[in-house]
């Protein structure tokens, strides 16, 4: 069988689809039967059948390595809600069908296609490109194309840009400008960088209350952070980034205020967001939100850029106390 290096940040689903179009187009069982059994099983003994078991198994890769640096897992899964046990490294089996089941949003850059083909390889999927509320390329600074074809990772990139629709300058322009948008991005890449195992809900909730608590923002009310949230950041974005953001239940707390609340589940993402949100330094953030870093109210805290408590209206059951000391704004 054919096989080739994987490559800087290449997603794994795509890697996979690559190996099985590079190999006559081989569906997914026949492929786990051609690598043969697992290391320690006989052969024709019944193989657990996981594509991700099967290739990381043959290649001799470190699972834990390849759900890092090559899956939307530590981010996907970067919050535990277990209570029973201490969150399990990512190397683990039961995050193999999360690497291998993630719908990616099958995102290219053009340029980033244009740079493999010059540097010689073979253009691949990136997985910073497939991660939601991404729109443009880092590396770049140009909008992304979103491929539409079901086929799209075996095809690979180059044939999938053949049905395609380039996001335009009109739309990502104004996210870049966006602070709290710039910001959702560095702590999801510090996050997929730093994580070797899920944060614990409790923690990472208790985090963000005290800090949400050191800035003036009452949490009493059901939509605190969702009020902040949705003046800051461009019209769309939450809705095509954050599809849960659309659904509102009057009587519960929204799809972001939830994360204050360590019981509730919500989209892990949404941990990222807040995070954002309430840090000026996502540096500082992301070493708060894992360290669980408690901070008492300061009255010298400042807003982080792009978050002025202004932006919340008087009726809005929650806002920034206005007292001057707190030097908001
Ligand atoms: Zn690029």
């Amino acid at each position: 069988m054919k096989f080739r290096t994987l490559l800087p940040d290449e997603l794994f689903l795509g890697y996979v689809g690559h190996i099985r179009a590079a190999n006559f187009l081989l569906p997914r069982t026949r492929l786990i039967d051609r690598l043969g059994p697992l290391r320690g099983q006989r052969e024709g003994s019944v193989r657990r059948s996981c594509e991700f078991s099967a290739v990381i198994d043959h290649l001799s890769l470190d699972p834990l390595e390849v759900v890092r640096r090559h899956t939307l897992v530590p981010l996907t899964k970067s919050v535990s809600w277990e209570q029973s046990e201490e969150p399990r490294p990512f190397g683990q089996f039961v995050y193999y069908r999360f690497a291998m089941s993630a719908a990616p949003a099958g995102r290219v850059c053009r340029d980033c296609i244009l740079e493999d083909e010059l540097n010689g390889h073979p253009p691949y999927w990136r997985r910073l490109h497939q991660i939601a509320g991404v729109n443009w390329c880092g590396r770049h600074m140009r909008p992304l194309t979103s491929t539409l074809c079901n086929r799209r990772l075996s095809l690979g990139p180059v044939k999938a840009l053949e049905d395609a629709i380039d996001l335009t300058r009109e739309d990502v322009d104004p996210l870049m400008r966006a602070p709290v948008v710039t910001r959702y991005l560095d702590v999801v890449e510090r996050l997929l960088a730093l994580l070797d195992r899920p944060l614990e809900a409790a923690k990472a909730s208790w985090t963000l209350r005290r800090r949400a608590e050191s800035l003036g923002i009452k949490l009493n009310g059901k939509q605190s952070l969702e009020l902040l949230i949705r003046q800051v950041t461009p019209g769309g974005w939450l809705s095509e980034s954050f599809p849960d953001s659309v659904q509102r239940i009057p009587s519960e707390s929204s799809w972001i205020d939830r994360i204050t609340y360590s019981h509730i589940r919500c989209r892990p993402e949404t941990f990222a967001l807040a995070t954002a949100l309430l840090w000026d330094d996502p540096g500082e953030a992301v070493e708060a939100l894992v360290l669980g870093t408690v901070e008492r109210p300061n009255p010298r805290c400042r807003f982080p850029r792009g978050c002025s408590p202004e932006v919340v209206g008087e009726d809005g059951g929650s806002h920034a106390k206005p007292s001057t000391q707190n030097n908001l704004g």
